[in-house]
């Protein structure tokens, strides 16, 4: 798998990607959100902005300075994670744009009460869009048409937009280039990630503007090696526990023998996805419901 960390992300500039199409990094840079979350300012005497990130004054002020004099008209959210949705609601005090896009926060399944989730502080439970959109959506602002794409699988409410009358997809962090997506239970569902991607390659897009990172300019093969990386990924998994692994701790011992051990909890709920997904097609056996505890064995 072949990923493009080439990326400057000119801290406080938004930067013209093609005419009406801005992208604006915000400061918030780490191990799951690369050199920061993306912001895109789509319009040219009206706008919209997609994603104003995290509640970080100097990133809103950084939109509401290339904004100028022109107006916001309206703010899409793809998904609540606090690095892409709390920012909206300062976005909205500040413009009165409504907040447009994704549901509130839901987890792709319930979670029994005592399963370890080390990544539930990303969850921004606090959103609520004026309008909420589904699949096959379509809204006009600022001159453009606007589909919403369900794009579920990394979480379960993640949409992605499609800017109608252009090859452009705003991929959220469904696909990115600089990385594979964190794909882990309860936010995230594997088998939802693999339709999503599926569903991607039926449509017209092929250049990707993603939450992180820079621009996908082949999105379709790019797509094809995703999925291609998540089944290898899950042959591997199913070979380890034909040999005799049981738990998700001895998988991870050996398939991330190479990974930093402070990342192998995320790899954990990774490796959890992949065997909720498989058990749902009945390719492993769990003792209960596929936990991070849960024992597997190939039926
Ligand atoms: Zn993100």
């Amino acid at each position: 798998m072949k990923h493009d960390r080439v990326f400057d992300p000119c801290y406080g500039q938004a930067i013209e990607l093609s005419d009406g199409i801005r992208r604006l990094t915000a400061r918030n840079p780490g191990p799951f959100t690369f050199h920061g979350t993306n912001t895109y300012i789509l319009g040219q005497d009206r706008l919209i902005v997609v994603d104003p990130g995290p509640a970080q004054d100097d990133h809103i002020d950084a939109i509401l300075n290339a904004a100028g004099d022109v107006p916001v008209e309206a703010i899409l959210v793809t998904h609540t994670h606090a690095d892409h949705s709390p920012g909206a609601r300062l976005l909205k005090a500040k413009t009165g744009a409504p907040v447009i896009g994704c549901s509130e926060h839901r987890a792709a399944r319930p979670l029994f009460e005592e399963e370890i989730n080390p990544l539930d502080a990303s969850a921004d439970r606090d959103h609520k869009p004026d309008r909420l959109l589904n699949h096959g959506d379509v809204i006009s602002f600022a001159g453009l048409g606007i589909a919403a794409v369900a794009t579920p699988g990394h979480t379960a409410n993640h949409l992605s937009f499609e800017i109608k009358g252009t090859d452009i997809l705003l991929s959220g962090d469904h696909v990115m280039a600089w990385s594979t997506s964190i794909v882990a239970p309860p936010d995230g569902s594997m088998r939802d990630y693999m339709a999503s991607l599926n569903n991607l390659q039926e449509l017209a897009p092929n250049v990707y503007l993603p939450g992180h990172g820079g621009v996908i300019r082949d999105a379709k093969p790019y797509v094809a090696d995703l999925k291609e990386h998540r089944q290898s990924r899950e042959r591997n998994i199913l070979a380890q526990i034909d040999k005799g692994a049981t738990s998700i701790p001895e998988i991870v011992a050996v398939l991330y023998a190479n990974v930093d051990p402070s990342l192998h909890p995320a790899a954990a709920l990774s490796v959890l996805a992949h065997l909720e997904d498989l058990a749902d097609r009945n390719r492993v056996v769990a003792n209960g419901i596929p936990s991070l505890r849960a024992e597997y064995k190939i039926p």
